[in-house]
């Protein structure tokens, strides 16, 4: 049987469990973090990333985790929040065996973290994680790709964004604006034109995913990334990148909803939330707008998978994002705030 190095456990305020693992002869170094299963087991995504240094691998996995929490507690899971990030270039690091020694230290903490797929690890990744743990979800055969699913929360997100903000308008009537044309946002865009909308503009850094939107999508104008967050569209959808809701951003930007699938889009929170709401703004809080993914990976987990049952689940990320907003409303608090008091009291 083969023998790993053992796991050092760190002591971090705040957080239930922080793992780091090392096993050179696959090179595998990374981290599990678990920040709460006052809900339930602790699910999380596996980043692979190239960081620069272990203690940004550590600050990285810390943030994402505790995102978790309040993402499962607002899309009203039975679940906590954890997360997973391995050091290292994805290109080259990526092994059935890495992946199966990666397998063999979730299995250590017994299900009180769940992993799943994230940023440049795969359903098929997670086949291989399969073989040493059965706490893994997304895997090949059962929920596969989020991806689909998180496009659909944001489409219902979207809609629900719509009757709040602009209630007069119809859907296929608006201009959208789409930054990043990856896997979710060409899902939203496949939603989208079933839906009947004709007016987008989309951006992307990668050529080729423009490409391939563009030939399956003729109808769509393309823009340089410079320019996406400034056209005059009444929905900016963010599909790629966090932080770009900022002060520059905002001085510039023009759309009258910000609703899409990108985590932490607010570069501050408390700064840039209000902001957004002074100038008319409505940005759809990112943890419950792009809770599609977790749901169908939740459903993985707690029952026999029904896509149905899923979808019908993700359909109520638009009335919750409503209830939101009225909270927001009332209290007088810009929507991300508001999002956070209804997580908080899912916590308590
Ligand atoms: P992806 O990597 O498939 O797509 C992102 C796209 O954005 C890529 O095509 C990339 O080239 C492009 N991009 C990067 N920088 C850009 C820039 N400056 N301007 C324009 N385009 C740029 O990723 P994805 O899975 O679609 O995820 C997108 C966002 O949604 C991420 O923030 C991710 O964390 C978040 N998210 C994804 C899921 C999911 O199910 N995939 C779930 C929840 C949240």
């Amino acid at each position: 049987m083969k023998v790993y190095p053992k796991p050092i456990f760190h002591s971090v305020p705040g957080y239930e469990i922080v793992m780091e693992f090392i096993e050179p002869s696959v090179k595998l170094h990374g981290f599990i973090a678990v920040h709460s299963t006052k809900r339930g087991p602790a699910l999380g995504g596996t980043r692979i990333w190239k960081y620069d240094h272990r203690e940004s691998a550590l600050t990285d996995v810390l943030r994402l985790a505790k995102g978790m929490t309040f993402k499962a507690a607002g899309a009203d899971l039975s679940l906590g929040g954890g997360k997973a990030v391995l050091i290292g270039d994805a290109k080259s690091i990526k092994s059935p065996a890495y992946f199966e020694t990666y397998g063999h230290y979730v299995h250590l903490l017994k299900g009180q973290y769940i992993t799943a797929e994230d940023v440049n690890t795969t359903s098929a990744d997670m086949m291989h994680i399969a073989k040493q743990t059965p706490h893994v979800v997304g895997r090949v055969g059962k929920s596969g790709n989020p991806s689909p699913f998180t496009a659909l929360g944001v489409f219902y997100g979207i809609q629900a964004s719509v009757a709040f903000a602009l209630p007069k308008k119809k859907l296929q009537d608006l201009s959208f604006a789409i930054q990043g044309v990856g896997q979710t946002g060409t899902f939203l865009i496949d939603l989208l034109i079933e839906a009947g909308v004709g007016n987008i503009t989309i951006a992307d850094i990668n050529p080729t995913n423009v490409e391939f939107i563009t030939k399956k999508y003729p109808q769509l104008k393309v823009v340089s990334q410079e320019w996406i967050m400034r056209l005059p569209v009444e929905v900016f959808s963010p599909c790629a990148l966090g932080g770009i809701i900022n002060d520059a951003s905002l001085d510039q930007m023009q759309a009258k909803i910000v609703a899409g699938s990108a985590n932490n889009i607010l570069l501050d929170d408390k700064i840039h939330g209000p902001k957004a709401m002074e100038k008319g703004i409505l940005i759809a809080p990112d943890f419950i707008i792009n809770a599609g993914g977790l749901i169908n990976v939740y459903h993985e987990h707690h029952s026999d998978y029904q896509q149905a049952e899923v979808k019908e689940e993700i359909k109520r990320i638009g009335q919750r994002l409503t209830r939101i907003y009225q909270m927001a409303k009332k209290d007088h608090i810009d929507p991300f705030a508001a999002a956070t008091v209804y997580a908080n009291q899912q916590l308590k």
